[in-house]
């Protein structure tokens, strides 16, 4: 069984220790390309875009692909949606894998928004010192906001054309105690996070929690199809549609 399963997240990882465990089952690790020295993969790994929905198609037909896993990050909207657009075209079953959304606690302060957009909003005319946990690819929103320092968190080295901002790199996992100490540190006023639910980055949101700090969390892309929120249980669901698929499919090209 071949199994294409498009990565950048650790539930991804996860997903492919296991599938490397298991014998009869072929998987690929796709990676979009973003970062300059991934995380190694315990299954052979390919990098960068395929070229829209039909290019992802394309690759899945050459590649004689079983079953295509989205387990991208849930604010990956275009992939996810060339993702279902290309398994529907082929008819190749998609699984999707995604953490479940984080849900506020009591003592939570969040500001829950729809987009960047209305995060940059919510911080409001009075300068702040603000947290941006959000990568680097969405920045562009906080230009609309110029008067607060933005104290950015990357992987690689990265550039901006905010007027007031600072790159700390790292890569997580972030537990909650270095994060409190990140944010006294650094007299952060306000957090800007995305509902990722990866427990990888919710360190910031327990820091947040027992300093009385507001997050203004971003919710995610909505996305109609359901997901399998554990890497067991999307291993469950390929293993099932994998075998299904390899039955009605047509004999390998040469056979
Ligand atoms: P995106 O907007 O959905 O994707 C933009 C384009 O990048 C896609 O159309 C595709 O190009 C290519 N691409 C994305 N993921 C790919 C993958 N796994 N393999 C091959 N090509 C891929 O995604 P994004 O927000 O830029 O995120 C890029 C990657 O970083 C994703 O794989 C995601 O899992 C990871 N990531 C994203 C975030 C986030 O907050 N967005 C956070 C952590 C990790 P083509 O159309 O040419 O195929």
């Amino acid at each position: 069984m071949k199994v294409l399963v498009l990565g950048g997240t650790s539930e991804a990882r996860g997903l492919a220790a296991l599938l490397a465990a298991c014998s009869g089952v072929e998987a690929v690790m796709s990676l979009a390309g973003r970062t300059s020295a991934p995380a190694p993969q315990p299954i052979p790994v390919r990098v960068g875009g395929f070229g829209g929905a039909e290019g992802l198609a394309h690759y899945l037909d050459e590649q004689r692909i079983d079953v295509l896993v989205d387990a991208t990050h849930p604010f990956a909207a275009n992939i996810s949606r060339n993702a279902e657009i290309a398994a529907a075209a082929l008819d190749i079953p998609l699984v999707i894998l995604s953490r479940l959304a984080w849900t506020r606690d009591p003592q939570d302060r969040w500001v829950e928004v729809p987009d960047m957009v209305a995060a940059a909003e919510t911080l409001g005319q009075e300068p702040r010192r603000v947290f941006l946990a959000i990568g680097r690819l969405q920045l562009a929103a906080f230009r609309a906001a110029p008067q607060h320092f933005y104290l950015i968190r990357s992987i690689d080295p990265m550039k901006c054309d905010l007027p007031h901002y600072r790159v700390i790199l790292a890569r997580g996992p972030f537990d909650a105690d270095a994060e409190e100490r990140l944010l006294i540190d650094e007299r952060i006023d306000v957090i800007i996070a995305k509902n990722s639910g990866a427990p990888a980055v919710f360190g910031k949101i327990l820091a947040a929690r027992r300093l009385g700090l507001p997050v203004v969390m971003v919710a995610r892309p909505h996305r109609a199809a359901q997901a399998a929120h554990d890497p067991e249980t999307a291993l469950h669901l390929i293993l099932h549609h994998g075998a299904r698929h390899r039955l009605r499919a047509p004999a390998p090209r040469g056979v």
